[in-house]
């Protein structure tokens, strides 16, 4: 490859903090909530001109619940979801055989609610900034380098946490990260999008009279005749469809309840192979599913009853990425850990979604569930050799099968929760992250209302 010598530069610090967050997505919200507790200076780093990530994507929280019904996922994310129920911004958890419970929130409401809880916790948000390197000395963080149209410039920080989703600043601080399979392939990116004129009782009536034309994966039909659901099925539709000349690359259709009467959103388009932290890559994604856009919304409306007056109402700003880098913790959770429904010393947060892949080849998905919820551990957010340093959200130290689980947004925030609050108790007793008490951490998160089994 061609490189070019950059001569050497001054770098003009912005601002100097306690705590750091970079990613303004579900996991990195909680995590500035929970650091700028007592009064700690937080500043929160955000590319996009939003606050959300994944969370404005119109996808439902799944798994707040355990497979018995029992809220599981409490604390911060729990108050975050309860706030927008109080303004009829999201839906109860309505439980579900595949996917455990469902929590449907409004994206515009998850945005104005995220910026709410910055400015009542005196976090400092900076939008429309990259992080693109680190101050790392001695293998300890110091703060970051951010790239914006005001130029180049520093952050300075004593804990950084790492809400990026593909692990940017671990990575740029030469943290081991590990992507996808044994083989390095990755779960597809997927372009969500929202129909409206759907008549939402034509599609459950015909879900429930006729469930074995209709397919669907495990789901009893009553689970459709009221509340939210994902309708995972009509298996053999979609085939037809595609036999027939649709660009369409998934083979189960999958569509879930908006928070509006007629409004459904779809995830139905895929692109295999494709890999974020590469912006070509990124860039054909976003063309591809695009395309992939109109054949779906066009398949829906001739073979789904109840489609037939619907149309594409929203897109979301930017394709929805399940998987690129994780970390090299100080514990690798395993497919196994979460199989066996291991516990943790070290349990920061209780989960329970099985786990959930999307072929990284081909239009199928595969669901394992395990003996029941399972610990996350706080070594999951801590570099193994890096300090400085946390990283919360998917791009923990999982393995493969692991965080094709742990990736849901009712994990992620927890995991961003707990990462704050140790940020901040470190801070406080002058340690680092990695050697931070955790039983202090685990007693301030149930403090908070959360729950650790
Ligand atoms: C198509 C699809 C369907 C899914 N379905 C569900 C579902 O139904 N239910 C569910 O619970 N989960 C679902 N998931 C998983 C879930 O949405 C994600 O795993 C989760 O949102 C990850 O949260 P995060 O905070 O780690 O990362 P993200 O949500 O990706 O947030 C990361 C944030 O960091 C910002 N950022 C990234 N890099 C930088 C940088 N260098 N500098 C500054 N800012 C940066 C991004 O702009 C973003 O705001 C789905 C995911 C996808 C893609």
């Amino acid at each position: 490859m061609k490189t070019f010598q950059q001569p050497a530069r001054e770098t003009a610090v912005r601002a100097e903090v306690d705590i750091l967050v970079v990613g303004g997505g579900p996991a990195g919200i909680m995590a500035a909530e929970a650091a700028a507790k007592s009064g700690k200076k937080v500043m929160l780093l955000e590319q996009r001109g939003f606050l959300g990530g994944n969370l404005i994507l119109g996808l439902p929280i799944l798994s707040m619940l355990d497979k018995d019904g029992n809220q599981i996922i409490k604390g911060a994310t729990g108050k975050f979801v309860e706030r927008l129920q109080q303004r009829g911004m999201a839906t109860g958890h309505k439980r579900c055989k595949l996917h455990i419970s469902l929590t449907m929130v409004d994206p515009e409401a998850v945005k104005t609610l995220a910026w709410e809880i910055m400015d009542e916790n005196g976090v400092e948000v900076l939008m429309y900034v990259n992080v693109v390197d680190t101050i790392t000395e001695n293998n300890k963080v110091k703060g970051v380098i951010i790239e914006s149209k005001a130029g180049r410039e520093a952050i300075l920080a004593k804990v950084v946490i790492d809400c990026s989703g593909d692990g940017d600043v671990a990575f740029r601080a030469g943290v081991e990260c590990r992507k996808g399979d044994e083989r390095g392939r990755m779960q597809p990116p997927t372009l969500m999008f929202s129909m409206r004129g759907v008549n939402i009782d034509q599609v459950r009536d015909n879900v429930v009279n006729h469930s074995d034309k209709y397919g669907m994966d495990i789901m009893p039909p009553e689970q459709f005749r009221q509340g939210n659901f994902t309708m995972v099925g009509y298996r053999d539709q979609l085939s037809d469809a595609i036999s027939k000349g649709f660009n369409i690359t998934v083979a189960r259709t999958i569509f879930m309840t908006g928070l509006k009467d007629d409004e459904l959103w779809v995830n139905m388009t895929r692109v295999s192979g494709g890999d974020a932290t590469d912006p070509a890559s990124y860039t054909a994604v976003e063309r591809e599913c695009r395309r992939q856009m109109y054949d779906v919304a066009r398949y829906l409306i001739e073979y789904i009853p109840g489609f037939e007056n619907a149309w594409i109402e929203t897109v979301p700003p930017f394709t929805g990425i399940r998987e690129t880098r994780v970390i090299v913790g100080k514990y690798v959770m395993t497919t196994e850990d979460l199989l066996e429904a291991r516990k943790a010393e070290d349990v920061i947060c209780v989960a329970s979604y099985p786990i959930d892949l999307h072929h990284e080849e081909g239009g199928d998905c595969t669901l394992i569930y395990g003996k029941g919820s399972y610990d996350i551990p706080y070594r999951t957010l801590v570099p193994e050799k890096v300090e400085g340093l946390l990283v919360a959200g998917r791009c923990s130290s999982m393995d493969h099968g692991a965080m094709a689980a742990t990736r849901v947004m009712s994990t992620v925030m927890a995991m961003g929760e707990a990462a704050g609050t140790a940020a901040r108790i470190a801070v406080e007793d002058g340690v680092e992250p990695s050697v931070v008490d955790i039983k202090k951490v685990q007693a301030a998160l149930i403090e908070n209302g959360g729950y650790l089994g």
